[in-house]
């Protein structure tokens, strides 16, 4: 080891529990981290200062002023930045000796195996259960532990699952909620608390790795649940147990893979043969089409960041219930919302109920250079 590079981390290689062979053990683990977002970015940061030599980073967005109250890799002037290249300028500024793998797409199943199959250890930062479920599915196939975190408003939720050694999150959760806009409408948190929760799960990959060591100082967070709610500073843990039943860890269960639970995240637009349309695409078939029917199906309440001239609104919680009489199947239907996702979640809904001709808008609002309005008025409504 480079004497530079020990006097970087003297202060934890002088700790009894890590020392040389320990901070040797940190230099060569490699660690992949799904979401650069408010749990990724002080989960990687922790990790890349304490000198884990390898970091792959797998989120598909680009930086946005909104991300900047949490996402602590980034800066102002990132703005409209690949995040994992964003990410990667931040992290070699911090230690340039790093190894750092970037993967700007969206996890799939298509993916998945074999961006895992590099590394030792992921980190579960991201923020739908979709991709939740696809992590824990391959990390399970791969006997690769994942420190889990989730955090919304106030409260928040971390583990270890590693399914060979305890509960996996399906013994936990077993399937997505049947509801599932809660986790894709953008709903608020403290960004204080996402980086308690990814300094934790920093932590319990640190103590993972370390571990190694047969150090039995440790014991990571494997068949607990460390719930809090920061609101009052409540802090617990919990034994989660193993479930025989579970679809992942039961030795009756066949299938190794469940397609449509990863369907509300990252897999989607891969998955589905839902055709995406450009913001330049849909601007020209606007002005050369008549018979377009624009649907904005986000929630009501997120119409006043601005919504395209002439749209319907209908929220993809609504759609997922009843297909509302003014949408108009003859027509040519667009669907968007704000990123790009809930869009093509809808688009396959309407294909699933027969319509024949349905676009869903890449990137979603955030993506399109025409006109906005921003609503005194709302789009001609739904209820
Ligand atoms: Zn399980």
């Amino acid at each position: 080891m480079e004497s530079g590079k020990l006097f970087r981390h003297n202060r934890q290689a002088i700790l009894s529990e890590v020392g040389l062979e320990g901070q040797k053990r940190l230099t060569s683990a490699k660690v992949l981290c799904v979401g650069a977002g408010g749990l990724g970015c002080p989960a990687l940061l922790y990790l890349a200062a304490a000198g884990v030599g390898k970091l792959g980073i797998v989120d598909s967005d680009r930086v946005e002023v909104t991300n900047l109250q949490r996402q602590i890799l980034f800066k102002t002037m990132d703005q409209d930045r690949v995040k994992v290249d964003a990410a990667k300028d931040r992290l070699l500024d911090l230690d340039p000796n790093l190894e750092i793998e970037t993967f700007p797409d969206r996890l799939t199943l298509a993916n998945a195996t074999q961006i895992f199959k590099g590394y030792d250890l992921v980190i579960d930062g991201t923020d739908n259960f979709g991709t939740k479920f696809l992590i824990n599915d391959v990390a399970a196939q791969l006997d690769i532990p994942v420190v889990f975190g989730s955090a919304t408003g106030f409260e928040a939720q971390i583990s270890v699952f590693w399914a060979k050694h305890g509960p996996c999150y399906r013994c936990v959760y077993p399937a997505p909620p049947k509801t599932r806009i809660a986790n894709c409408a953008e709903s608020g948190v403290i960004g204080a608390l996402t980086g308690t929760v990814g300094s934790l799960q920093a932590m319990e990959a640190i103590k993972l790795i370390l571990g190694g060591t047969g150090n039995k100082e440790f014991s990571p967070l494997i068949g607990r649940l460390l719930v809090m709610d920061l609101r009052n500073a409540a802090i617990s843990t919990f034994q989660i147990e193993k479930k025989f039943d579970c679809p992942i860890c039961s030795t009756n269960s066949k299938a190794k893979f469940f397609k449509d639970d990863y369907l509300d995240g990252c897999s989607l637009s891969i998955e589905s043969n839902i055709n995406e349309m450009t913001s330049q695409e849909l601007e020209h078939a606007l002005a050369t089409l008549s018979d377009i029917q624009l649907i904005d199906v986000r929630e009501t309440c997120e119409l006043e960041r601005g919504f395209i001239p002439g749209s319907f609104n209908a929220p993809l919680s609504l759609l997922e219930r009843e297909i509302p009489d003014f949408i108009d199947s003859d027509r040519l239907l667009v669907t968007y919302c704000q990123k790009g996702q809930r869009s093509l979640r809808a688009a396959t809904l309407l294909m699933s109920k027969g319509v024949k001709r349905v676009f869903s808008l890449k990137g979603g609002i955030n993506a399109w250079q025409g006109d906005l309005l921003i609503p005194e008025d709302p789009p001609r409504a739904s209820t």
